[in-house]
């Protein structure tokens, strides 16, 4: 018997072939859907099931999140102006500034963030992450852990994009090592709502040696592996430098190109690479609003011609998925020229069912179907800025906000409801943060006077 029924509701399913089915029904069994279908149908086949209320709501599959940095929430208000990599010319990282503790909250709410905007699947790829991983998983989300490596050496104030002094291999074992404990740790955990990927953090820090790991690592447990690619003009002058190819080209004499790879960015990248990511089938995941914050727009027609897969995510400072379709609706629009092409149920379909193609989940979720696991998000159709709503994806991709997601479900469990996250104190959670935030870049100025930071901060 199906634990519960969204009924009456407008059911966005994610699914080209019916698309969108008005006084529609969702049954849950278990972390399971069981069925889709029009209300009076399903709620007749389910008797007994706790009847959820959908009327003025549409239920949307989960969206999914390929590719963040939780704790970087810190860096809000201050590296989204000064470009990649951020012109800020302190000699030690804001991460520094924290404590492990500190960490654990920044991260947290990063996934508060992400389920307040009807996240439910997000890959999460930073180092150390097995500080965080026990506290983000109590959020309920559903979550993707890549660990960073890399052999390259770099010093307290490095940027992405620079070349590293030297190789160690020391260093590589010692990260790779990690990574390999958190698999162990993690990957399949809490009823398998938790997975990993290997990650390999920057190209410019990567020798062959490091790849070839990260890729075996990956293959040993049969999932998917990722990197930052070409995401700066910097990165490929530095690789050209070092190895004589561009990025993507260094990745494909390593044999590190492939389905297998869920290669983040793609800005920088010349025809020959286009090809030779899309015969190889690269999966990518496209940022679109973090690159519009820094003046580029990737070449995502053309990958997706060539043959990658995209999927899409957020990057540094936020986990608002909601803004990326937008913003991945209207740069494409710019970029291309074209004001009917995508249409709002093409970025819908791009953060759920091509950011699962591009995570290797297609077959778990990115749709509301029976059989896939029960990821959805649940907005009030009853807002201002939304009725009429005879359109419900267009309305809501142009004219919508964050706020208007009410409940999200992962894994057939509710982790937002009736507009509150479940299981935490939300608003402690804010103040500590904002503490955490201010008393990070205070010092950080403090201990730096020389440094003229352009910002006029208010008082820590
Ligand atoms: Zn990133």
């Amino acid at each position: 018997m199906p634990t519960s029924v969204i009924a009456n509701a407008t059911v966005v399913t994610g699914l080209a072939a019916s698309d969108v089915i008005h006084d529609g029904a969702v049954a849950i069994n278990g972390d399971v859907i069981s069925a889709v279908g029009p209300s009076a149908e399903v709620v007749a086949a389910n008797p007994g099931a706790e009847l959820v209320d959908g009327r003025g709501r549409a239920v949307f599959p989960g969206l999914i999140n390929c590719h963040a940095h939780l704790i970087n929430v810190l860096s809000r208000g201050i590296t989204e102006d000064f470009g990649f990599p951020p012109d800020l010319p302190f000699p030690v990282s804001i991460y520094s500034l924290v404590s492990d503790e500190e960490k654990i909250a920044l991260a947290t709410l990063g996934a508060v963030e992400a389920i307040r905007g009807g996240t439910t699947t997000l890959l999460e790829m930073a180092a150390g992450l097995d500080l965080y991983a026990s506290s983000v998983a109590d959020t309920g989300l559903r979550l993707i852990l890549a660990e960073n490596t890399d052999d390259g050496v770099i010093g307290p104030a490095y940027r992405p994009g620079q070349p590293p002094t030297g190789f160690s291999e020391e260093q590589r074992s010692t990260k790779l090592g990690r990574a390999n404990d958190l698999f162990s740790k993690w990957h399949g955990a809490r009823d398998g709502r938790i997975t990993c990927f290997a990650s390999a953090q920057l190209v410019e820090t990567s020798s062959p040696g490091l790849l070839a790991e990260v890729r075996s690592l990956a293959e040993r447990y049969g999932t998917g592996y990722t990197i930052h690619l070409a995401q700066s003009r910097l990165e490929v002058e530095t690789v050209l430098a070092m190895r004589g190819v561009r990025p993507s080209n260094y990745l494909a004499e390593n044999d590190f190109l492939g389905p297998g790879l869920l290669a983040a960015h793609v800005r920088y990248v010349d025809e020959g690479e286009i090809a030779v990511l899309g015969r190889s089938r690269t999966h990518i995941t496209h940022q679109p609003a973090m690159a519009a914050l820094r003046a580029v727009h990737p070449p995502i027609p053309a990958l997706r011609d060539a043959g990658c897969v995209v999927g899409l995510g957020t990057d540094n400072n936020t986990q608002d998925m909601f803004e990326v379709m937008r913003s991945a609706l209207r740069t494409e629009r710019v970029a291309t020229g074209s004001a009917t092409s995508p249409q709002p149920e093409d970025v819908v379909e791009w953060a759920t069912m091509g950011s699962a193609r591009a995570l290797r989940m297609e077959d778990q979720i990115g749709s509301l179907e029976p059989g896939k696991k029960a990821d959805l998000f649940m907005i009030n159709m009853r807002r201002a800025h939304l009725v009429p709503t005879m359109r419900i994806v267009s309305s809501y991709i142009h004219n919508g906000q964050t706020g208007d997601v009410e409940s999200v479900m992962v894994d057939g469990n509710w982790v937002m409801r009736d507009g509150g996250v479940v299981g935490l104190n939300e608003v402690d959670l804010i103040d500590e943060v904002d503490r955490i935030g201010r008393r990070a870049w205070s010092r950080m100025v403090a201990m730096h006077p020389d440094v003229s930071f352009p910002l006029n901060l208010s008082p820590g």
